[in-house]
């Protein structure tokens, strides 16, 4: 069995991708190629924002835009202590401060009670100025944008979503990756819409914003594409990627369906013997990953290696918070600030997640997980 089978869809749209990588071999146009403007249009679209740029990775993508709002020393940006360390990492590369905040213990996003504190904290201080919110749409749910929003209105904040594992997911009928004056996606392979490589995405309804995107995209070039008016990044997704992309984006709401239906299927069978992820009724989950909380760390082992013996591999996301990165030795957090991502780190477990696992296979795990719960 995979955690994440991207063979079994492979095989499903082999026909279709297969088509679009030839087309681009052949019109040669392998950067900025006519197939990046034909699905910038379309996730666009999609998403319901004015202007997707296209870039290299997800992690550029959220680079880019700090970039743009020049974040830089002496500026706060708060973002959720449970995350990949991309959404800090970012922070830190432009010599800004990340400010980390703990998570809600239901939805495993950044709590904005406890933003908020961190903000009147920060300014309180008086030694960094609160700049902007990375809220992270963690595991393909969406973070809680009407109260976040309105901290960022309150104390003057930007706002950059960083929906690299949320694309496809919707907040009060409205699609992730359209909260924000910025927000951004990845296509990294095992991501709910991924490519076969790295790849990435920008949105925003701003016109200003999305030209300063697409300049520094491409070194900081200005209208003459010799003349460089900024210093920028090279930082382009490959036409090819976009043409994978573009056969994969055809079937991308039948497999946000599926996952849905996958998810469920796990949480019917598992709700009565671990704690299941659950779904605030305002949003719709694409499910990069399931997770689940087991009652101990010695639970957790347990059901990890009675899966592994039975070739079911699972992963731990994350097994350390943020705040514990060695990186950020010198931040001086201390665990107590952040109890629930601590707790998160030492009982979370994600299952294998990807739309073509068969009924056969959940009831394989699920029972798996059950006998050695009730051992
Ligand atoms: C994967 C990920 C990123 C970075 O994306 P890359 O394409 O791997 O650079 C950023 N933030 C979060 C939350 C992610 O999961």
């Amino acid at each position: 069995m995979h955690f994440v089978d991207l063979a079994a869809q492979f095989h499903k749209l082999q026909k279709k991708i297969n088509t679009n990588i030839q087309r681009t071999l052949e019109h040669g146009h392998y950067i900025l190629g006519p197939e990046v403007s034909e699905l910038e249009m379309k996730l666009a679209d999609y998403v319901g924002v004015k202007h997707c740029i296209t870039c290299a990775n997800g992690t550029d993508a959220l680079s880019i835009p700090l970039m743009v709002w020049q974040i830089g020393k002496g500026d706060a940006v708060f973002t959720s202590n449970f995350t990949f360390f991309a959404s800090a990492e970012v922070v830190s590369l432009r010599g800004a401060t990340p400010i980390l905040v703990d998570i809600d213990k239901s939805t495993f996003n950044i709590d904005p009670f406890k933003l908020e504190e961190a903000i009147v904290n920060v300014l309180n201080e008086g030694k960094l100025i609160p700049k902007a919110i990375i809220p992270v749409d963690l595991f393909g749910l969406p973070a809680e944008y009407d109260k976040i929003m309105a901290l960022a209105q309150k104390y003057n904040l930007k706002v950059l979503e960083d929906s690299a594992q949320g694309f496809g997911g919707t907040y009060k009928g409205k699609r992730t990756c359209s909260f924000g004056q910025f927000a951004t996606t990845s296509f990294f392979p095992a991501k709910p819409l991924g490519c076969y490589g790295d790849g990435g995405a920008i949105f925003t309804n701003d016109d200003h914003f999305a030209e300063l995107s697409k300049s520094i995209r491409a070194h900081g070039k200005g209208s003459d594409r010799y003349d460089n008016v900024r210093v920028g990044l090279n930082s382009r997704l490959d036409t090819i990627q976009a043409a994978i992309l573009l056969a994969k984006f055809e079937v991308f709401d039948e497999e946000i369906e599926l996952r849905n239906k996958i998810a469920k299927a796990y949480t019917d069978r598992l709700k009565d013997y671990v704690v299941t992820p659950s779904i605030p009724k305002e949003c719709i989950s694409v499910w990069a990953q399931y997770s689940l909380l087991t009652k101990s760390t010695e639970e957790r082992k347990k059901i990890q290696e009675v899966l592994s013996m039975n070739n079911i591999p699972t992963m731990i996301y994350y097994p350390k918070p943020l705040h514990k990165q060695t990186v950020y030795k010198d931040l001086d957090y201390v665990d107590s600030m952040f109890e629930i991502s601590m707790q998160a780190s030492k009982t979370i477990l994600c299952l294998p997640m990807h739309p073509y696992l068969s009924m056969n296979d959940i009831n394989e795990i699920c029972n798996k997980i059950i006998n050695v719960i009730k051992d």
